[in-house]
């Protein structure tokens, strides 16, 4: 059992974002007697994590890392989550500062089961965002398999006709369109941002043909590909046709390490690459897979174990050299690249089935900047003022990490702010 620490220091720590960093701030704080208020934007915690169709180190699916934190989080009354939730605004100093919060309706309250009545009677659909657009779900939606709260939502866009039919079919009395949006007024002592990030904008890179050739795609919608749960259920199917692809091309750094674009290195792109190339040949044994770096970052020694085994496969190329170009083989679909082999000092060229992008983390909170006194870098990253204290980042809201990297650095984050409520 623990004791209520937040009572003896009158103060509560807020986490906001509630992928694996916050997941793991708020546990932390929690489990040694902290009360936590965690804010999370979307309508399920979990973060990008969740997307991952597996991941590293253990290359297990998500639901091994993320389950456990939600039982710990249901059974633990100190931690209070609010998803659909942003923070408007915050005032004050380390030790006492004053949060709004907006909450968005879900138009679903907790007599929810996820039975998934409304599901089947709702004809709307919307872009389903979880898939990264690859597909559609209905307006009446459950966030993942794995969701938590396991609870739906009604998009606001639901028609009319649809709104009378969810309604009917819900047994449970679960469903209020009347739901307002709230804002919310805490006191807390510190905060921890984890707002994570998003995958950056491919479309930006004008040379890679994002969003003009079919068959090119970024890392994350390969992980969506390769999902169980993703919108081929799990198989790995060249969007234009549906083709089972026989060569496949990575293009790492796509954007990234690149002034233009993201200037950094997002640290785990060459380990997803690597990751996605054990995807493929589980599905298509044969399948022939290049992989074109400027050079492939694999820190520790599991990484780096993790490389030299995929080297020795002879169906895995590694070209040491950029993707300057692509253009589309119109009659079949394929993608022609342009590279130059820095080895060879040869240009290459070749026509391969997919071609996929791997593009960096840029940080939510350079996209959207919290109203809140913040540091940033130049790179939107925000970064910790240990001396003022009471607001700190964790995970990859401070710098692009793996999942690991990401829960050592939100552990210790909690700690900072706990320091903060003990140290008024
Ligand atoms: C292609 C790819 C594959 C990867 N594979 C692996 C892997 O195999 N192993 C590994 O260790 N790592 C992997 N990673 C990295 C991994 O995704 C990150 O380490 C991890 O997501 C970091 O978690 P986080 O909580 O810091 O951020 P996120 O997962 O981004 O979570 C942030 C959360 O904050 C919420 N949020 C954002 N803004 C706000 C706001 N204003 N208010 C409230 N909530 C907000 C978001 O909705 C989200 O839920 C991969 C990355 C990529 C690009």
């Amino acid at each position: 059992m623990t004791t209520d620490k937040s009572a003896s220091t009158g103060g509560i720590i807020m986490v906001v974002g509630g992928g694996i960093s916050g997941l793991t701030t708020a546990i932390e704080s929690a489990e040694v007697g902290y009360e936590v208020l965690l804010v999370e934007k979307e309508p399920s915690l979990g973060g990008r994590v969740s997307q991952l169709k597996q991941y590293f180190p253990k290359l297990c699916p998500p639901t091994c890392g993320l389950e456990i934190n939600y039982r710990r989080i249901k059974d633990n009354p100190k931690i209070k989550v609010f998803t659909m939730a942003e923070v408007e605004e915050v005032d004050g100093s380390p030790g006492d500062y004053t949060v709004k919060i907006k909450i968005t309706p879900r138009y679903v309250n907790e007599k929810c089961t996820a039975c998934g009545e409304c599901e089947k009677v709702c004809e709307s659909e919307i872009s389903n965002d979880y898939n990264l657009g690859m597909d559609k779900r209905k307006a009446a939606y459950l966030p993942n398999n794995i969701a938590f709260p396991s609870r739906y939502v009604m998009s606001s866009s639901m028609l009319e006709d649809d709104k009378n039919k969810v309604k009917e079919a819900c047994k449970f009395d679960a469903i209020d369109f009347d739901m307002q949006e709230k804002s919310l007024e805490f006191k807390v002592g510190a905060i921890v941002w984890a707002t994570g990030w998003t995958p950056y904008d491919a479309r930006k890179i004008s040379n890679l043909g994002f969003g003009m050739y079919q068959n090119i795609i970024t890392n994350m919608m390969l992980e969506r590909l390769a999902a169980p749960n993703g919108p081929t259920k799990g198989e790995i199917l060249r969007p234009s046709d549906s083709k089972a692809p026989d060569t496949i091309a990575f293009a790492q750094c796509a954007g990234s390490r690149d002034e233009n674009h993201l200037s950094y290195c997002s640290y785990i792109c060459c380990m997803a690459s690597l990751k996605h190339a054990t995807y493929l040949r589980g599905q298509y044994p044969n399948a022939k897979i290049y992989i074109y770096y400027i050079d492939i970052r694999a820190s520790g020694r599991k990484y780096e174990n993790f490389y030299k085994k995929l080297k020795q496969d002879e169906n895995i190329f590694f070209i040491k050299g950029k993707v300057a170009e692509v253009s589309e083989e119109e009659s079949t679909g394929n993608i022609n690249l342009v590279a130059e082999d820095t080895i060879s000092g040869e240009k290459v060229r070749q026509n391969v089935d997919m071609l996929v992008l791997a593009t960096g983390m840029q940080p939510n909170a350079s996209l959207d900047k919290p109203n809140a006194d913040l540091q940033f870098n130049s790179d939107g990253f925000i970064v910790n003022d240990f001396k003022e204290g009471g607001m700190f980042a964790a995970g990859c809201a401070n710098k692009p990490a793996d999942v690991i990297t990401s829960n050592q650095n939100a552990t210790g984050m909690a700690l900072k702010a706990i320091q903060t409520l003990v140290g008024r």
